[in-house]
């Protein structure tokens, strides 16, 4: 048997070191100007699938992302990290506001079958929405086995062996492909594209679709009604020594 295809998904998050500001208006967090980046398990997601392709366990890698136009630069740095091919899923900025694990997963199952792979990876959650929906929805309407979490990966037989990071340790599965897997962090260390590679990556196929070539209608199934921040951490004080401390915690009746 030859390798797998394998479908990886890239999607375009705000950058996780970025300070994430809310909306006056509280409909949402301020995204103009603020610096994007791939999720962060999705680069895991990507590392993955190419070192499964570096191993010849992989034939073929294809990206998808669904967002706005800059989405494709998320596409770009996913083709200079090892990817072969990449989609483009464009929606307008309002619409990707909006846009759900729902929409995205008939989406990425559309393609998947489309595609004939055997394999899609995606990130165990997207930083920006922590929805932890899209692998699990994807599985579910592609009717294929998911394992999620993924820590480790190996090919045993045609068949895959992952572990999986569960509360109380680790889980090992076996799966029959093709299957869903989402990346958990400890899945690998992503590596950082090298110039040569962006340089090449501009040369990768990369097309652009709509959410309707796939039959997806993108409408909103749920309505957000406020976005708050965090409540604000009070300020602490300052004890000379233990025994202050134990009285003060007598008089709060914390012990
Ligand atoms: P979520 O269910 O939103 O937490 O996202 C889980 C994973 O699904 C992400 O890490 C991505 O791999 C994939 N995904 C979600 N939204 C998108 C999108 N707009 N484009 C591509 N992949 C996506």
């Amino acid at each position: 048997m030859s390798g797998f295809r394998i479908l990886v998904g890239c999607k375009r998050v705000i950058d996780y070191a970025v300070k994430v500001r809310v909306k006056p208006d509280k409909t949402g967090v301020v995204t103009e100007g603020v610096k994007h980046s791939m999720n962060p398990f999705d680069e895991i997601a990507v590392e993955e699938a190419v070192r499964m392709k570096e191993k010849k366990l992989a034939s073929e890698i294809v990206a998808v992302s669904c967002g706005p136009q800059q989405c494709q630069e998320t596409l770009r740095t996913a083709l200079a990290m090892g990817v072969d091919r990449a989609i483009h899923v464009l929606t307008e900025p309002k619409e990707y506001e909006s846009l759900q694990p729902l929409h995205v997963s008939k989406i990425l199952s559309k393609i998947a079958t489309e595609e004939k792979v055997d394999v899609v990876i995606l990130g165990k959650q997207a930083i920006d929405d922590d929805c932890n929906q899209t692998g699990q929805m994807t599985a579910a309407l592609l009717d294929w086995p998911q394992a999620a979490f993924a820590s480790k990966v190996e090919k045993s037989n045609g068949d895959l062996t992952v572990t999986r990071e569960i509360d109380g340790g680790l889980e090992t599965i076996k799966v029959k492909v093709p299957a869903v897997l989402t990346a958990d962090l400890r899945l690998n260390e992503p590596r950082y594209a090298t110039l040569p590679n962006i340089m090449k990556a501009k040369k990768k196929p990369l097309v652009t679709k709509k959410p309707s070539d796939y039959g997806v209608d993108t409408s909103p199934r749920q309505e957000v009604l406020s976005v708050e921040d965090p409540p604000v951490r009070q300020a602490g004080q300052k004890v000379e020594s233990v025994e202050e401390l134990m009285g003060k915690l007598k008089d709060a009746g914390l012990v």
